[in-house]
Parts: structure tokens; C-alpha cells; sequence
């Protein structure tokens, strides 16, 4: 049992405030357990806490304040306690905004009293007034959905008097709340399908290491339809028959409700599902549910590895290898590595599923850190695509138009054999240039480095660094000339446009994430085109994450070479896996696909081993660039985001920074830099990097900080570190 302090003591706590420390307190009246979430005084407010330990005692003790209150939800665990500190140390944030991220849960602080929900009911209130009327739309517009009392009054912008009215009267119904109700439990016990060999293997050695209780990382490869979701589920089962809960990260929301199905068809029931899209109800339930034991496995994104888990003992990452775990705002942190450190203090296995690892996990796993799975052929007759380059040297094609006769043909032959034939561009928006014919003047954003990308179907210029938007401008905002814009390039929905023009006859999906009003408008369609809704889908980087649509049987890629153009040092990596992945996208079942790439220059490395299949061969290879140039995984980085509003000041403190290096050469690290960073302006600050590169095994973290702790910020100066950046 964890330590109690009695009404009185001297208690550390930390807060959800920017603070870089704790603050010292007395325990409350009735006392306190460590770990207890309370509410404490700070200044006027009172604000959230978790006890974190016994007080410093360097405060002034006659001024010391009592703790508020003990909020009534399990304290937090000790392990959770080491994860966030931990995570905050490697990450290099303030323990305070580590915690932000573990009780995002809202409302966590409602007494048991306030644990009421407010639906639609059938009685008729005495009289009606506007607010009573603002209340009842509320409910109405929601459908059957309840609301805690704050959260209806605010939506109806009316006092909760008004919602205690109508419930006394029976138009509203006042319940207990459905988020103290456990999630239906998981039987683990009902048969799973029957797995081929392979399958077998690598399901009895991922229940064997979830049996042991012991931390461990299986890297668990297999091109798509391999069946590894087969697989890591029985692992997820293994973890239910021990009593421990199961964690399963996937990259993309969109990806869920295959999933929950799937989890459905094997347990026999739904489990919790946690992300954005995920009503705040029910996620102060799942808060709760997790921290008490009545959730046993989790679905979701990265967030979900912060919650209060009482008795973890799986995560499994899909697609581990995908850049989106990378969280880039707030606290800078890659939920891969995040789910690595949280599994090894609290002893629970990781899966890291992927068909095109990481080059760092493949790293690991090579260097035997992480064991190895390997699922060799897909399930059932399925067979990998076969690859093809289309040289576009060697394709007449008239100007503005992207698919060549050699592509065009196979699509008609597909179409009329009854398949499915993706096009895939990794370009959303209409066309990624729009240029002034008559001066040549580029529109871009007013507040990044960015152009602005044409979205017809938004009608409106996108920025996609900042997500600014604005109008399509008649006149060129550079010579005044109207008339004169013109679309440079193509983008997802200019080549629908292609494609309709040649195939006038096809059915044509077009899938393209801002395309949707919402998550469950993008998988209806999403689930009309598996059931042979499309003859053609046309997509971007949505379509490579792992949908299933059975009849497809063909993918073009429109421009192979995109990914390959960038300076950045993963170009290479990035752009194997993606035309892997989106190769994978062709036949499953019983069809062998085809894969055709159309690329400029079909002699490049990267394309001759992605044509050959050739991942052993690229690896390996790309392994060996890393080691010669001592970057990850084969050194450590850090970037060093500087920004401020005028880019002046943010390169001077860069220089300044990067001449004041001792801490930084004491453990043989080198810094590049400043130079803009790889998005050079956001909302209107500029920002500028510095690259910090030092070899594997140093203390980096701790040198930053003697590094860093010369800095003064003055004016509207920012520093961010981030460490293990995407590009480097
Ligand atoms: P991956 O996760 O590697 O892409 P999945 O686990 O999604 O592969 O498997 C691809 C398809 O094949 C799914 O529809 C799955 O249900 C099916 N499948 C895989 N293994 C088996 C099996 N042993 N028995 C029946 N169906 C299977
Ligand atoms: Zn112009
Ligand atoms: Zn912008």
C-alpha cells in the first residue's frame, strides 16, 4: 500500500500548472494517499494536483496552505508516477505538462454528487420558456445523448436551474451516470480463426512472452493481409485470460471501426475506444473505467498510453513505423517509444506491428534488443503484387495530364474484368502550385513559408502547414492582372478530374481526408468502396494505412518519385515504405495484384528495390548510410526549435547558442545550425533549428541541459527541444 500523510503533513504536489517544480502543502482534512488526485489553492484559484510525495520543506511553513480536497478517483499508481517522470526526462518537458497529457480526462474533478446525466425525456414541461426551449434543441439535436448537468447548461447557454426544472418535471431525465458502468467484459476463452503455420508460431512465442509478466518488445513483421492483426490479437488474449489490460495504438482514426469489429467478432464484445472523435462523456469513463480494472483493452491513438491503466499487460502498436505517432505540438513525443518506456516500468510486452518497420526498430530488432517476427507470405493463396516501373521518359502524354497511356490501358483492362483499380497521388488539394501566367508569382501563405494549395471541393486556398484558408483571388495579388492564375501540378482532386475525363463510364471514389465531414462520413465510404461501390479510388496517404478492399487488384502510383526529392536523410526510408505500402493495397483474397509505378528516373536505388522487393537489400543499405553518417538510430539527435515573431532575433540567439557549445563538445556532440527549420514560419512565427547530433551512447539529454541553461529568453523568444526529430 502506498504511503498516507495525516491531515497536516507536509505534502509535495504537482500541478497541471507551467510550473517546473512542486509546491509544497499540508495534507487535507480526512488525509491523503501519494499518488491522490486533489484539488489545491494556487493564488486566487484552485486547481488540479496529484500527491507526488512528502513535502520539500523549503517553503515557508506558517504560510503554508491545506490541500482543498481529495478528488474522488483511484490515486495514481507509482509506475504511472515513474512513467511521466521518466518520459518528461527523456523528452525533456516539464514533468507538469506530462501530467496535462495523463488527466485530460475532463471533468476528473466532478464529486460523486455531480455523477448525474441529463437526457431527453417524455414529459411535458408546465410552460415553456426560451431557455427550457434552448435545453430541449440541445437534446434533440444530439439525438439519444447524455450530458453531465455543467456540460448541458453550458451548450444551452443557460444556468443549470433551467435544466433542474424540466428534469422535475420529466421532460428531462436525470440518471446515474453511465460512466461508472464497466465496459462489457472480453471472453478470450471463444476460438480465434484457425492461424497457418507461420501464424501459429508467432502467436504461441507473443502468449508466451505476455505470460512470463516479464517486459519485452517482438518487432512483428508481415506484408499486408499477412495476418498479423490475427496474430497480435491473440496476444491481446493472452493478456485478457491473465487478468491484465491490453492497449492497441493505431495510427489513423479512420482505422478503428474495422478494428472494433474485428476485436468484437474474436472477444464477443466492444472494448473502449479512445480518441479525438470520442465524446467527452464518454471519455472521462474510459478515464475511469482503465484506472479501476473495467476496461480491459483500449483501442486509440497515442493519447491512449496515458491513461491510469491499473494492470497493463500488452501494447500493441500497428504500423509502428508511421510518422503520425510522432506528436509535433505540446510535448514532443513519439508514442512508439513512448509505449517501449512505459511497458519496461510497468513489466508489460509491446508489439510493434508493421509490414515496413521503422529503420530504428528494425535496428533494435537486428541488434536483438527486440525480438523478431517474421509472417512470410499473406494468408490463404494471397500473393504479394507484382511491381513494375512505367518509364514516364518513354510516355507521350499532352500537358496537364498525369496518367500515361500504359497505366490507362491496365486500369480499362481491370475495370472490365470487375476489380478495383487504385490511383494514388500523396498530394491533397487540387493542384500544389497556383502560378500567375502573366508574372509568374506564386501564391502563398501569408503566415508561413508555405504556398497555398488549391481545393476545389473546399473552393478556397489551403495552406497545409497552418491550415490557413482563404479565398481563390481573382486578381494576381502581385501585378494585378486578372484572369491569369492557373493551376501548376496535380493534386488528388484535379487527377479525379483525369480519370473522369478517361474513364467516363467508371464509378470513381476519391479519398482524401479533408474531403469528409467527419470520420463517419469517411468510413461509410470507405465501406462502400470494399463493397465494390468504386471502380476506381483515387487517393492519397489515407488509402496506404491498412483498409481492406478486397477487389482491388491494381495500384498506380502517378508519381513514384515525390518522396524521393526532399534533402531530408529519411526521404528514402519514408518513400519505401509508403510504395510498399500502397503496393500492399493490391489483391488480397484469392486476385495477385499488380503494382505499377510511374517514376522519371526507374534506376534510382529506392525504386529498383522497392520494384525488386528487395527490403532485406534496403535496409541494409540504408542502415549503412546511417552508421557512416552517425544518425539514428546509429547516433542520437536533437532538434532545437527557435522561434520568435520577426526571424532576426530567433538566427541571432541560434548563433549565439551555437558558439557557446562546451556543454555540448564535453560529451562529443557536434551542432549544426541555426538554419530555418523544416517549417520555417507557423501562424506568423519564425522558427529556426538547430541540429544537435551526438553518438549513441551519450548523455545527451543532460548535456542540453547544461547547454541550455545559459539561455535567457527575452521578448517573444521561444526555445523547444525536440528530441529524435522526423527529419534530420
Ligand atoms: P495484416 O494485419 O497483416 O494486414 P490481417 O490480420 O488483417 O493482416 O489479415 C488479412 C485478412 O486475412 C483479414 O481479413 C483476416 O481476417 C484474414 N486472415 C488472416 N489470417 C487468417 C486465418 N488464419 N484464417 C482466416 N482468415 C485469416
Ligand atoms: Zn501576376
Ligand atoms: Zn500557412
Amino acid at each position: 500500500m502506498s504511503d498516507f500523510y495525516h491531515h497536516g503533513d507536509l505534502i509535495a504536489v504537482l500541478t497541471t500548472q507551467p510550473l517546473d517544480r512542486t509546491l509544497d502543502y499540508r495534507a487535507p482534512e480526512g488525509g491523503c494517499h501519494a499518488g491522490a488526485f486533489v484539488e489545491v489553492p494556487l493564488g486566487p484559484r484552485r486547481v488540479l494536483g496529484v500527491v507526488w510525495g512528502p513535502g520539500r520543506g523549503d517553503f515557508d511553513l506558517a504560510k503554508l496552505r491545506h490541500a482543498s480536497r481529495v478528488l474522488d478517483v483511484a490515486p495514481m499508481r507509482e509506475e504511472m508516477q515513474d512513467f511521466l517522470t521518466r518520459a518528461a526526462e527523456y523528452t525533456m518537458t516539464p514533468l507538469s505538462a506530462m501530467l496535462r497529457l495523463a488527466t485530460r480526462a475532463p471533468g476528473l474533478g466532478d464529486p460523486p454528487a455531480m455523477r448525474r446525466i441529463y437526457r431527453l425525456g417524455q414529459g411535458v414541461p408546465d410552460r415553456m420558456t426560451p431557455a427550457r426551449e434552448k435545453v430541449l434543441d440541445v437534446l434533440r439535436d444530439y439525438g439519444g445523448l447524455a450530458f453531465t448537468l455543467r456540460e448541458l447548461a453550458e451548450m444551452a447557454g443557460v444556468s443549470t436551474g433551467v435544466v433542474k426544472g424540466l428534469a422535475a418535471q420529466g421532460a428531462v431525465l436525470e440518471e446515474d451516470s453511465p460512466r461508472d458502468l464497466p465496459f462489457p467484459p472480453l471472453d478470450p476463452g471463444q476460438s480465434g480463426k484457425t492461424l497457418n503455420e507461420d501464424q501459429a508460431a508467432g502467436a504461441d512465442a507473443l502468449r508466451a512472452g505476455v505470460a512470463s509478466g516479464r517486459y519485452g518488445t517482438t518487432l512483428l513483421r508481415g506484408v499486408t493481409g499477412s495476418g498479423k492483426t490475427e496474430v497480435y490479437l491473440e496476444a491481446v488474449a493472452e493478456a485478457l485470460r491473465q487478468g491484465r489490460q491490453a492497449l492497441v495504438l493505431l495510427p489513423e482514426i479512420a482505422l478503428t471501426a474495422e478494428f472494433l469489429t474485428r476485436v468484437e467478432a474474436r472477444f464477443g464484445a466492444r472494448p473502449a475506444e479512445w480518441h479525438s472523435g470520442v465524446t467527452v462523456t464518454e471519455r472521462r469513463r474510459i478515464w475511469r473505467m482503465v484506472a479501476e480494472g473495467g476496461a480491459q483493452l483500449v483501442v486509440g491513438a497515442r493519447s491512449a498510453l496515458f491513461l491510469p491503466y491499473r494492470e497493463l499487460g500488452l501494447i500493441v502498436v500497428d504500423e509502428e513505423h508511421d510518422t503520425s505517432y510522432k506528436q509535433e505540438d505540446g510535448v514532443l513525443y513519439n508514442a512508439r517509444d513512448m509505449a517501449v518506456l512505459r511497458a519496461a516500468i510497468c513489466g508489460a510486452r509491446v508489439v510493434l506491428a508493421s509490414a515496413t518497420p521503422s529503420l530504428e526498430s528494425w535496428a533494435n530488432a537486428e541488434a536483438g534488443k527486440y525480438d523478431k517476427l517474421v509472417l512470410t507470405d499473406r494468408f490463404g493463396a494471397a500473393v504479394l503484387p507484382e511491381m513494375r516501373a512505367i518509364d514516364m521518359r518513354a510516355e507521350t502524354l499532352p500537358t496537364n495530364r498525369w496518367i500515361s497511356p500504359s497505366l490507362q490501358a491496365a486500369v480499362t483492362q481491370r475495370i472490365r474484368d470487375g476489380e478495383q483499380a487504385l490511383l494514388f497521388i500523396n498530394r491533397r488539394g487540387y493542384a500544389p502550385t497556383t502560378v500567375c501566367r502573366a508574372c509568374g508569382h506564386q501564391i502563398g501563405c501569408d503566415h508561413c513559408d508555405a504556398r497555398m494549395v488549391e481545393h476545389r471541393f473546399l473552393k478556397r486556398l489551403v495552406c497545409h502547414q497552418c491550415g490557413e484558408t482563404k479565398p481563390m483571388p481573382e486578381i494576381c495579388p502581385a501585378c494585378e492582372v486578372s484572369g491569369k492564375l492557373a493551376p501548376v501540378g496535380p493534386g488528388v482532386e484535379r487527377l479525379t478530374e483525369e480519370a473522369q475525363a478517361l474513364f467516363p463510364d467508371a464509378r470513381i471514389a476519391t479519398l482524401s481526408s479533408d474531403m469528409y465531414a467527419s470520420a463517419r462520413a469517411l468510413k461509410a465510404e470507405i465501406e462502400n468502396i470494399a463493397g465494390g461501390g468504386a471502380d476506381i479510388i483515387i487517393g492519397t496517404q489515407l488509402v496506404a494505412k491498412g483498409h481492406n478492399f478486397p477487389l482491388l487488384t491494381l495500384v498506380g502510383v502517378i508519381d513514384a518519385d515525390l518522396g524521393l526529392q526532399g534533402s531530408d536523410l529519411r526521404a528514402a526510408e519514408r518513400t519505401f515504405q509508403l510504395m510498399r505500402q500502397v503496393a500492399g493495397r493490391a489483391g488480397r483474397a484469392e486476385k495477385r495484384g499488380q503494382a505499377l509505378l510511374q517514376t522519371h528516373q526507374p534506376e534510382h536505388p529506392v525504386i529498383r528495390a522497392i520494384l525488386a522487393g528487395d527490403e532485406e537489400g534496403f535496409w541494409r543499405a540504408e542502415a549503412e548510410e546511417r552508421r557512416q553518417a552517425g544518425v539514428p538510430p546509429y547516433g542520437r539527435m536533437a532538434g532545437i526549435i527557435i522561434s520568435a515573431n520577426d526571424a532576426q532575433p530567433a538566427f541571432d540567439l541560434g548563433t549565439a547558442l551555437a558558439r557557446m557549445d562546451a556543454p555540448l563538445r564535453a560529451i562529443g556532440a557536434q551542432v549544426y545550425g541555426p538554419a530555418p527549420a523544416p517549417i520555417a514560419r507557423i501562424r506568423g512565427r519564425h522558427r529556426v533549428r538547430l541540429l544537435v547530433r551526438a553518438d549513441k551512447g551519450a548523455p545527451l539529454q543532460a548535456a542540453l541541459g547544461r547547454w541550455l541553461a545559459q539561455v535567457r529568453l527575452t521578448g517573444s523568444l521561444r526555445l523547444a527541444v525536440d528530441i529524435d526529430p522526423q527529419s534530420f
